[in-house]
């Protein structure tokens, strides 16, 4: 048996090493090896039957630790990502073991300290003062510390030998402590603790059957929790979290991204305030040796509460009791390099490995997780009314291909209802948010007269037009068209590509509200250090009337004095070639709408649309997450797209063009040999994100009833094909990406 082993350091080498007889070797091991004409240490990242022996191979020196780094549970879930996700499973246990605790480097940190048993008889102190004055410097000050502990550092640099001297007399011990480094340290806010609520009837009915699945892992399903905005999730799982740790467990909560959930974070440290140093919030900014103490922290149990983004569903607690995935329809769950896993889809499987129970949460589940409701594999549990008593906001749709006629040339940015909404706004002294769409740079054709979409005849999904051939193509089946020179529908010539940005906006408002005062928030405008946060409490303070922002401000902002939402193209979103897109823009309108009328005050949403009829942004308008999942799924059924068939996408990536195209024939011509039964292989396609990085990129999408056959189909062609050096091909299962 040999073990592949990622030695430590920045170079990420990896080299095979034999396994001497006798040693149990497993991933997530950490190794000490021979490198060269020296010693190194390293993680094996897995553990491999070779072909035939290779005698040339050198043996492993030693175990580090006798236990994996990787619980067995966790060891289980990463197994299952490699397979199912086909993806190695070194690049799993590096996601499951990042570098920073890996590494030898980051071990932990210490500091000698100098530590009194008992206070000091005064009477004996008092002689040592003449006969001793260092010695009794020293044994006052410790004698003055809270715990009779000091850091050695603060008991002066020239006290070395004294030190030593009274540790030898028995005068007090020296020893080593850890110190933490703790990522919070500068964090000047402060939590006051708060209290649970009194759940109202549905929150309790809901609560109750969490706390049963918190009793019965083993014999409880995963649980969705589809509750309006506003509804009171956060307290059922707050509620439900407390439980689990009264139960002696630990409990993990995953929110889409933690810069744009501050809420969530904020609630949770709240309520856990007392117990504040058991808290670890796990993010992308942490140092490499924070992240090592906050996974220590969290595998040695002292930390029982972690919060994090999709990453985090590796924390390696012990004794899991409940897992909770807040908002988890969001995309950001999914990775988006390899390995490509699905966060929320791995914390399900990580629960039932462990077992424990887990809460899904969102307004608007994803169709992937509403069909395990009806497939009776969640239990659903829902929460129809706001929580504080206030009314859904009333959504307003306007007709912008009305306001088209009354701007001849440009497109129509700001129709006369939503700018006289926002006039009223300001003179009564309230905030509104304006939200714009800018999903995507590839282009759908829409009519500004009658709002004509162009669509594929077999797909039902938006063409996107190609600027260097003049065409419209479909990017699920490959289909073709030309570009109309006048709307198919009503035969206007101002067919147009949609399209304008934040910036524009903040032009327009700059010239019909002269005297408000509005923020951007957006990738561009966001780019300096803590932008996001000074612009949204600079909002929360109203030193801004009016905040513009992309996608960024869709989730869990909560404004009690924003009683108005505009958005202002909703459409966007909608012709996008992406079966999803019809999803996505009723969860964003849903969420984005969730942001008025918060407060005491009602709200209002005003949505601009050229398409005022289609489903999505009707079923939006009335907050009708059933009536529009029912059109939705049938959809879905009638094209087998997911969640009635896994969807994966096969991608090429070169900087040279015809070598990218190339390998992707090769690979398709491979795949439908022999193709199972039950797969739909799509055509080669240009990705309509054609250049990115200065690469060339190709695609195919393939389609699946069962997730297996298709990845083993892929997996084994790819195995089979040598690949020219300069051409990547990625595999994504289950895409939610397809640009
Ligand atoms: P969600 O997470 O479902 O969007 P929140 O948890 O943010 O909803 O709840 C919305 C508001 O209702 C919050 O201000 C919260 O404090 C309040 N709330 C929640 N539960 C109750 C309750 N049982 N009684 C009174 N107010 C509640
Ligand atoms: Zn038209
Ligand atoms: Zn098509």
């Amino acid at each position: 048996m040999n073990a592949r082993v990622l030695i430590d350091g920045p170079s990420e080498l990896v080299f095979d090493y034999a396994i001497p007889a006798g040693l149990n070797v497993l991933p997530g091991c950490r190794v000490r090896i021979p490198l060269r004409r020296k010693s190194a240490t390293g993680t094996v990242l897995s553990v491999i039957v070779p072909e035939q022996a290779d005698f040339a191979l050198r043996e492993l020196e030693s175990l580090i630790d006798p236990e994996p780094l990787i619980t067995p549970v966790l060891l289980r879930t990463a197994d299952w990502i490699a397979h199912y996700y086909a993806s190695s499973i070194e690049s799993v246990i590096r996601s499951v073991l990042p570098e920073g605790v890996r590494s030898e480097e980051n071990s932990a940190k210490t500091r000698r300290v100098a530590i009194l048993d008992a206070a000091p008889d005064p009477a004996a102190l008092a002689k040592l003062e003449k006969r001793a004055p260092r010695q009794f410097a020293i044994l006052s000050l410790l004698a003055a510390a809270a715990d009779l502990r000091m850091a050695v550092a603060y008991l002066g640099e020239g006290n070395a030998a004294a030190l030593k001297s009274m540790e030898k007399a028995g005068l007090l011990r020296l020893e080593a402590e850890e110190v933490r480094r703790d990522p919070e340290a500068d964090n000047q806010e402060e939590f006051i603790e708060s209290k649970p609520l009194v759940l109202n009837p549905g929150q309790a009915t809901a609560l109750e059957s969490v706390l049963q699945a918190v009793a019965n892992p083993a014999s409880s399903k995963p649980i969705l929790l589809l509750g309006v905005t506003g509804s009171g999730k956060t307290e059922v799982y707050l509620q439900a979290a407390q439980r689990a740790l009264d139960l002696g467990k630990t409990v993990l909560v995953l929110v889409p991204e933690i810069s744009l959930t501050p809420q969530t974070v904020r609630r949770f440290k709240s309520r856990f305030a007392a117990m504040r140093d058991q808290v670890a919030v796990l993010h992308s900014n942490l140092s490499q040796g924070e992240r090592f103490d906050e996974w220590h922290r969290i595998r040695k149990g002292t930390a029982r509460i972690v919060i994090g983004a999709r990453s985090a569903v590796f924390a390696p607690l012990p004794d899991l009791g409940l897992i909770l995935v807040d908002e988890e329809h969001e995309n950001t769950y999914k990775q988006e390099n390899v390995p490509r896993y699905h966060g929320r889809d791995v914390a399900v499987l990580r629960a039932a490995f462990e077992p424990c129970a887990i809460v899904l949460g969102s307004a608007t589940p994803s169709l992937e997780s509403w069909h395990n409701t009806e497939t009776g594999k969640y239990e659903l549990l829902r929460l129809n009314e706001r929580a504080d008593g206030a009314s859904m906001p009333l959504v307003r749709v306007v007709d912008m291909r009305l306001e088209q006629t009354k701007h001849k040339g440009g497109v129509a940015i700001l129709s006369d209802k939503l700018r006289t909404a926002l006039e009223q706004r300001l003179e009564k002294g309230e905030q509104s948010i304006l939200f714009l769409n800018r999903r995507g740079f590839a282009r759908s054709l829409q009519c500004p007269t009658c709002g004509h979409v162009c669509q594929c005849p077999h797909c039902a999904v938006a063409l996107t037009y190609h600027r260097t051939d003049e065409r419209l193509v479909c990017h699920v089946c490959g289909h073709q068209a030309i570009v109309p020179r006048k709307c198919p529908e009503c035969k206007s010539p101002a067919i147009i590509l949609q399209g304008y940005g934040t910036q524009k906006v903040e032009e327009v408002l700059a010239k019909v509200l002269p005297k408000a005062k509005f923020a951007r928030i957006d990738a561009d405008a966001m780019r300096r250090k803590n932008a996001l946060r000074d612009t949204l409490s600079a909002f929360k303070s109203h030193k801004i009337d009016i905040l513009i922002g992309t996608q960024m401000i869709a989730k869990g902002l909560h404004f009690p004095n924003v009683t108005l939402v505009g958005i202002l193209n909703a459409d966007l979103g909608l012709h996008v070639p992406d079966f999803r897109a019809g999803e996505r823009t009723f969860q964003l309108i849903t969420q984005v709408a969730g942001r008025a009328g918060r407060g005491d005050l009602e709200g209002e949403v005003i949505v601009q649309t050229f398409t005022p009829h289609s489903p999505s942004i009707q079923y939006a308008r009335k907050h009708d997450f059933d009536g529009f999942s029912e059109q939705e799924m049938e959809f879905r059924r009638q094209f087998s797209f997911p969640p009635y068939a896994h969807c994966a996408v096969l991608t090429s990536r070169s900087t040279h063009e015809r070598r990218a195209e190339f390998t992707l024939q090769t690979l398709h011509l491979r795949l439908a040999e022999n193709l199972p039964n039950g797969i739909t292989l799509g055509e080669v396609l240009s990705s309509p994100l054609i250049r990115s990085h200065g690469q060339f990129r190709f695609q195919i999408t393939l389609r699946s009833h069962r997730a297996r056959p298709l990845t083993n189909h892929v997996q084994q062609i790819l195995a089979k094909t040598s690949l020219p050096e300069d051409v990547t091909v990625v595999f994504d299962m289950d895409a939610l990406n397809f640009s």
